[in-house]
């Protein structure tokens, strides 16, 4: 069940990322959270006991304090008095916010599953992104959260290095994924979108982007360099373009051989012209 309580973005810098251009970052007020909770319960009526995972939205939901989340999580309880796991995106600097205490706090309180956009394995690159955060504090926070029993889902975007650098990218990406020890893994292609920095770097040359061979030998050696049996791989955005998902342990090989299919038979210049992610 999806629940409104930010708007906007704390960071709202990403050099790829147009999504809330325009949006003051604001918390809900606590009667705006709980008309959406009564609106949700009217809806669902006797389901919504049933109802046991809430999805806070809006673009950054862990920028709030601990002590708000705690107050709206037990907002949420009284309107949906069975809810067990509380997830939302967690931005890497948003969990850096937060001290032991909070996080062992929220964790007792049912948040789980955080979304943490990892994005890619080279400082350089995520410098360049604009992303706010550097390797080493990835591999920092999301190994607090493992030491404190949070799972995370950690987002990865193919492309972000650039023509030429797919394979150092697809490598660095799995070693530092490899030590996260993410619960899933979630793939998406980076897209320079209309108003955006990124787009702006590409028009002017000071960003070339990596075709799609290139993208997919990036996913196909990251996939490759995994050693995560357990976690789930998935890669099924719109942005994909090819469309692959299955427990690493058991669906390896045959992700590995859709994504060499793929780089076999690609057009590049037929794909260019038919799949035009920016439009979609
Ligand atoms: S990608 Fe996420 S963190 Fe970056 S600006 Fe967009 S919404 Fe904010």
């Amino acid at each position: 069940m999806l629940l409104p309580v930010t708007e906007g973005c704390s960071h709202n810098a990403c050099r790829f990322c147009s999504m809330y251009h325009g949006v003051k970052f604001r918390i809900l007020s606590d009667e705006e959270i709980s008309a959406w909770l009564e609106e949700i319960r009217e809806a669902y009526g006797y389901f919504s006991e049933k109802i046991r995972r809430v999805y806070l939205v809006g673009a950054d939901p862990f920028a709030i304090s601990a002590k708000r989340l705690e107050k709206i999580i037990a907002l949420t309880k009284n309107f949906l008095p069975n809810i067990e796991v509380v997830t939302m995106y967690a931005a890497v600097r948003n969990i850096m916010s937060k001290t032991d205490a909070n996080l062992i706090r929220l964790r007792d309180l049912g948040v789980n599953d955080l979304y943490v956009g990892v994005e890619c394995g080279l400082d350089d690159v995520l410098k360049f992104l604009n992303k706010g955060n550097t390797v080493a504090d990835i591999r920092a926070q999301c190994g607090r959260l493992n030491d404190f029993g949070i799972r995370h889902m950690d987002m990865l975007m193919l492309g972000t290095a650039g023509k030429g650098r797919g394979v150092e990218c697809g490598i660095a990406s799995a070693q530092l994924v490899n030590e996260l020890k993410p619960d899933t893994i979630l793939i998406n292609t980076m897209t320079a979108f209309p108003e955006t920095k990124l787009a702006d770097d590409v028009k002017s040359g000071k960003f070339v982007p990596a075709g799609e061979k290139e993208i997919l030998t990036e996913e196909k050696i990251f996939l490759e360099n995994l050693d995560l049996p357990e976690t789930y791989f998935w890669a099924a955005h719109a942005m994909d373009s090819v469309r692959i998902a299955g427990v690493i342990g058991e669906s390896r090989e045959k992700m590995l051989q859709t994504l060499q299919h793929a780089i076999d038979t690609i057009d590049e210049e037929h794909f260019a012209k038919t799949f035009r992610r920016e439009h979609i």
